[in-house]
């Protein structure tokens, strides 16, 4: 990560011969070796980027307006932080299918929307436009999961979803890292530049102006919901989620930048504002 480098490289200063240890890995600073106390309140893990990588909190603010500015400027691209379960997709225990679903599992595999988890007993269904979701999205975006669920849940979706990571790289937080409420402050990008699509308001207390909340993606039978599952159909292209959010998304990138000089003040809250009071 070139930002990274950037940002370790500001960390010391041989005039003065002094670091500031801002980046640090497994308890030793990246610029100078010295070593580092990890329990320092002011030094934030992430552990999902790099196992024992650490930050300081002025190296997380450097490299989050580094990592917008030059994103933005070099590649157009903004940040886009994506929810897995009822957002992209959903998953449910084999067991607690009613029977009127049970041919599924028949189907799972054989077709590109339906699987069935090898390492537990999960039915995953896509929601429909997915792959196009992420496919133009990417071109956009830089893209991030975030999701409650587990790692290792984490991973055997993104098994099916983007086996390469060629969309989310190493940007795939979760419950292991997140384990209450989900905050930007994990993710290296600046507030100004990053969106969420989420199903879920309540998770995101302190960035809710970031937020688009797509309508909740339900195909298997749950309590007194409509069941895809069960009537043989799916969301309809016309009342696709993923297609609605995906127009704000575009209208919001195309904003953003559309005049190049002001692009080091642009914010998407703003610009999400915007679009929200032109759409009552
Ligand atoms: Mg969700
Ligand atoms: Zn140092």
């Amino acid at each position: 990560m070139s930002v990274l480098e950037a940002v370790i490289n500001t960390s010391f200063s041989p005039s003065s011969n002094t670091c500031l240890h801002s980046v640090s890995l497994h308890g030793i600073c990246i610029a100078c070796n010295s070593i580092v106390d990890e329990l320092d309140l002011y030094r934030r893990p992430f552990e999902y980027l790099s196992p024992g990588l650490q930050l300081t909190q002025d190296a997380v603010a450097l490299t989050k307006r580094l990592e917008t500015l030059s994103s933005s400027l070099g590649k157009q691209k903004l940040h886009l932080v994506l929810d897995l379960d009822h957002t992209l997709l959903q998953a449910e225990k084999v067991y607690r299918l009613a029977e009127a679903e049970r041919y599924l599992i028949g189907e799972a595999g054989s077709r590109d929307d339906l699987w069935k988890l090898k390492s537990s007993d999960f039915l995953v269904k896509l929601r429909p436009l997915l792959r196009d979701f992420l496919r133009e999205a990417n071109k956009m975006f830089t893209m991030h999961v975030y999701t409650m669920g587990t790692r290792s849940y984490a991973e055997a979706i993104l098994e099916l979803i983007d086996p390469d990571r060629f969309y989310f790289g190493k940007r795939v937080i979760t419950r292991d890292e997140s384990p209450c409420t989900k905050t930007l402050d994990l993710v290296l990008a600046d507030e100004r530049g990053v969106m969420i699509v989420d199903d879920t308001r309540d998770v995101w207390p302190d960035h809710k102006s970031n937020l688009i909340v797509i309508s909740r993606y339900k195909y298997f039978r749950m309590k007194r919901s409509q069941h895809y599952s069960e009537e043989k159909t799916d969301e309809s292209e016309s009342k696709s989620g993923l297609v609605d959010v995906f127009r704000i998304l575009k209208e919001v990138h195309r904003r953003f930048f559309k005049v190049r000089e002001e692009l080091a003040s642009k914010d998407v809250r703003l610009l999400l504002q915007e679009i929200a009071f032109n759409r009552v």
